[in-house]
């Protein structure tokens, strides 16, 4: 296990003492890497043993440096690396052809650096192929009975230092010509392809596999795989002249890549259309890990994804199961070019990429894949749920300047991920979708195979663009309003019914009302609005001022509708007649008002009653158009708010009532009679020949929803089919696929130990990741808190069945649970250290307490914060936000139950006396 670093200098020499005044630091104290030399060029060479009892690493990297400044000090990246002396280190002056002599090198164990001055010293470095999801590591699976290894990477963001000494930012891009080491029977991929094979003098069981040198790029997406792996080709279409596109899985799993297979080439022939860019490599492998701590990795010609992410089953997986393999393989394709092609300087700028991937995610798959209906989901999946995170105080802007290396890992949140293609949707939206697209080619053309920062991206669109639009300012004066500051807009409208004006503010949208803020930030809005969904009219309110007032083309008696189908990223509020308007409408005909709207609607006013600006009886008359409702999003987006409120009202007599009110006029009077749920009422949940993909995830929410209020046919339907898998456990058309996850849940949560004991048996048995999936949140569902708790004690054991990468969504879908959520947060404290040390990422525990956060709502929660957040618990890490933002929404629930309980109940009090809702 040796490791060799070897630095080769060109161009100036590090100096020592000469010529022009060198710097020198004794001690390096930044936790950024200085750019006095830059990697132009490395030269890695890697030999995994997998085997077990042996998962070293031996290693060597040459790396060829540019001295852009003189300097005694070379400064990069190395974590958990072994250093061993002797020979190890060496650093050449290509240019006067001499050994540089190393005086010291330092290991910087906290900031993950290596700091080498340069006199006379060496070393060597050994590692380990880790089990904790990250740099150069070990996944496993079972095939015919026999446990099997394979070594697979991820470095996003900052783990390429956990595989070999390197300059891991994403800005210093360099190219890099890779070996890895293998046993014959073994296979190894990397970036590019294979290049040469010849004998490891050493070790006659094994081979040095050659490949070809990379194009310039960046640390974080390289990635080199060892395994016993079979692939398959993906069908041939006109791309394949010129980029060879490959699927590999353990090989029992093979027949299930069959649709990533066929999406994957379209969907980057596709994107190849899209930029006018061609992909630039020859090759793509995609790769199926069995143990990966994300959903998927965009690695430069070897993308990697989690099984559920990537395999298929035709006649055993979900739709919804569909749509996330499509979702996510579309991402990662996307960062081809946005991320892989041109990268984002540093990880503040994250959004950069993960913000263009989501949203011409859409795109994308709404021309290839329009059977999933994607753009339709946009609002609900994108803009509406991360609005639930921007509207607290403690949330972060898009831009996010990075203070700390432990910062980076806790980027990744919804910010980048949701609210950054909401905001790039908006833009779209008023830039024009032609120019918008120009303006990407020309970004992307200008800066490959460099980094970038906001700036370019603004740059290049407003050359693209600007005399023929009329807009009130630079994009960049527009855009970074939203890119640079927290949170986002609620815009009032109130409407001079006499002079058929309106008065429309703008100001910060916060859950919270005590908060200490004396910021009063402004935005650049571009208004819409519209009377009728024929005619839309366009104003802005500047980013100076805080409203304006308007001329109204409706009469006294219409209604008007701001931000018309939810394209930009902010909510409305109206005056109460206005709300009034809309609701007689919606209640006559919804149709008049496009579905985005009416899941807007539903969102904004609900949201918006929460803190007080809207009383709640306004929102609730208008949820009572849900009874002729049909449409997915607006479902989902009332179901979210009635989630909160049925968790708020849980262990209070008014969660009956409120169960009762949505079970008897929304789902009685309205769910009910929609044709498309008589499958509620008939034995089995059926679906119908030509069903749509929106009418079966609606028909799949609505289920959910009706068994857990509990209504008896759900219920008993549910239960009676999942005793008939029971008894013949391999038939796999007890339910269609479409609705398990619901009816599975269903029925563990009203059965005992006998059906749970069945759902684990099948889950440590099923071959299929994503029945695994569904039969894990399953076992979640249970009323046993005995149950309850084995599961999660399991998550937290290695040998328990349940896979590290899985833990996470146990603990996620156990707090899902009514009688889960204070048991899963009490577990979490308990046993806090222990997850720290467990957990593949911290970034996973960030999200892990977002999630378990949700319902948190007492006094002993928020002191039990406090203790977590200020008290002794260490270093917090990448889950420091995460425990800020679970403050805040502990004090907003606290805040909810003091100022709207009583009002909800006395609400629900009385429409549960009155049957006639209507
Ligand atoms: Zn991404």
């Amino acid at each position: 296990m040796l490791f060799r670093l070897v630095l080769l200098i060109f161009t100036l020499v590090v100096m020592q003492g000469t010529a022009k005044q060198p710097r020198s630091i004794p001690k390096y104290t930044d936790w950024r890497l200085p750019r006095w030399v830059l990697p132009r060029h490395y030269k890695l060479r890697l030999l995994p043993f997998i085997e077990e009892g042996n998962f070293t690493i031996d290693g060597q990297v040459d790396i060829l440096l540019e001295c852009m400044e003189p300097t005694t000090m070379i400064v990069l990246h190395m974590a958990e690396i072994r250093i061993a002396k002797d020979e190890g280190l060496q650093v050449y002056d290509l240019v006067e052809s001499r050994r540089v002599p190393i005086q010291s090198y330092i290991e910087d164990k906290t900031r993950q650096l290596l700091v080498i001055g340069t006199k006379n010293e060496t070393l060597q470095v050994g590692n380990q192929l880790n089990d904790k999801l990250n740099g150069f590591y070990r996944a496993s699976y079972t095939e015919n009975g026999i446990k099997k290894y394979i070594a697979t990477t991820q470095f996003s963001p900052t783990d390429a230092r956990r595989a070999f000494p390197c300059f891991d930012e994403p800005g210093m891009k360099a190219v890099f010509q890779i070996t890895l080491g293998r046993q014959k029977f073994r296979i190894a991929h990397s970036n590019m392809p294979l290049k040469r094979t010849y004998q490891n003098e050493d070790l006659p069981d094994y081979v040095w596999d050659e490949f070809q040198k990379t194009l310039p790029m960046s640390t974080y997406i390289l990635a080199f795989i060892v395994s016993e792996f079979e692939g398959l080709d993906s069908p041939e279409i006109d791309l394949q002249e010129r980029t060879r596109f490959r699927t590999w899985t353990r090989p029992s799993a093979g027949k299930q890549t069959e649709y990533a297979r066929i999406l994957g080439p379209r969907v980057l022939r596709y994107f190849e259309n899209y930029f006018n860019i061609s992909f630039p490599l020859p090759k793509i492998d995609m790769f199926a890990i069995p143990d990966f701590a994300v959903s998927a990795m965009e690695n430069w010609g070897l993308i990697t994804y989690r099984e559920t992410a990537l395999l298929h089953d035709p006649l055993r997986s979900s739709a919804a199961d569909k749509q996330k393999l499509s979702f996510v393989l579309t991402h990662e394709m996307v960062h081809q070019w946005f991320g892989n092609l041109v990268t984002m300087e540093f990880w503040s700028d994250l959004w950069l990429k993960e913000g263009f991937a989501s949203y011409l995610m859409y795109v994308g798959l709404d021309v290839v894949e329009p059977s999933l209906q994607m753009g339709q989901q946009f609002t609900v999946q994108e803009t509406q749920k991360v609005f639930a995170v921007d509207s607290l105080l403690s949330s972060h802007a898009m831009s996010m300047p990075v203070k700390k290396r432990n910062e980076i890992n806790g980027l990744f949140d919804s910010i980048p991920y949701s609210k950054g293609p909401a905001v790039i949707r908006m833009f779209a939206g008023f830039l024009g979708h032609k120019k918008f697209q120009q303006g990407l080619t020309s970004y992307l053309n200008n800066k490959k195979y460099q980094s970038a920062v906001d700036d370019d991206l603004w740059k290049a669109m407003s050359n693209q663009s600007i005399d023929a639009l009329e807009l009130p300012a630079d994009i960049r004066t527009i855009m970074t309003s939203w890119s640079l500051q927290t949170g986002y807009p609620i815009v009032t409208v109130r409407r001079n019914y006499d002079l058929q004006t309106a008065i429309v503010t703008q100001e910060r949208f916060y859950l919270l009302s005590s908060r200490n803020s004396s910021e009063f930030p402004l935005w650049w809005i571009p208004l819409t609005y519209t009377t009728d969904f024929n005619t839309t009219y366009q104003a802005w309110i500047l980013g100076t001022e805080d409203g304006i007032e308007l001329e109204l083309p409706s009469a006294p008696t219409d209604w008007i509708i701001f931000n018309v189908d939810q394209i930009g990223y902010y909510r409305v509020n109206y005056d109460e007649n206005n709300w009034k308007l809309i609701t007689q409408q919606l209640l006559k005909d919804h149709h008049a008002i496009s579905t985005f709207s009416r899941s807007q609607l539903l969102d904004d006013s609900l949201n918006i009653a929460r803190t007080g600006s809207l009383p709640y009886y306004v929102a609730f008359e208008l949820s009572r158009y849900l009874r002729s409702e049909r449409d997915y999003a607006p479902w989902y987006s009332a179901f979210k708010s009635f989630e909160y409120l049925d968790r708020m009202l849980y262990q209070t007599p008014s969660k009956d009532k409120l169960r009762f009110v949505t079970s008897e006029f929304f789902y009685e009077k309205g769910i009910r009679q929609m044709a498309t749920t008589s499958c509620v009422r008939t034995n089995r949940f059926e679906e119908r020949k030509g069903d749509s993909h929106l009418t079966i995830s609606n028909r799949n929410q609505l289920i959910s929803w009706a068994c857990r209020l509990g209504v008896a046919e759900c219920v008993n339907n549910a239960t009676a089919l999942y005793k008939s898998w029971m008894a013949q456990p391999d038939n796999n058309n007890w339910v269609k696929p479409n609705y398990k996850r619901a009816v599975a849940c269903a029925a563990i949560a009203n059965s005992g130990d006998e059906e749970w004991d069945f759902a684990l048996e099948r889950y440590l048995s099923t071959d299929l990741s994503s029945e695994k999936e569904m039969l894990l949140y399953a076992l979640s569902c249970s009323s046993s808190p005995e149950a309850l708790n084995t599961l999660l004690e399991w998550a937290l054991d290695a040998n328990s069945g349940i896979r590290r990468q899985d833990s996470a969504t146990v603990f996620g879908s156990v707090s899902g649970n009514p009688i889960g959520s204070s048991m899963v947060f009490d577990f979490v404290l308990l046993h806090w250290d222990k997850m720290v040390k467990e957990f593949p990422s911290l970034a996973v525990l960030g999200r892990l307490v977002d999630t378990i956060s949700q319902t948190l709502d007492t006094e002993t929660h928020l002191e039990n914060l406090v203790t977590l957040s200020e008290g002794g618990r260490g270093d917090l890490g990448t889950s420091t936000r995460a425990v800020q933002q679970a403050l805040e929404r502990t004090r907003i629930n606290l805040e909810w139950k003091k100022r709207r309980f009583q009002t909800v109940s006395k609400l629900l009090d009385s429409w549960s006396r009155v049957q006639t809702f209507s």
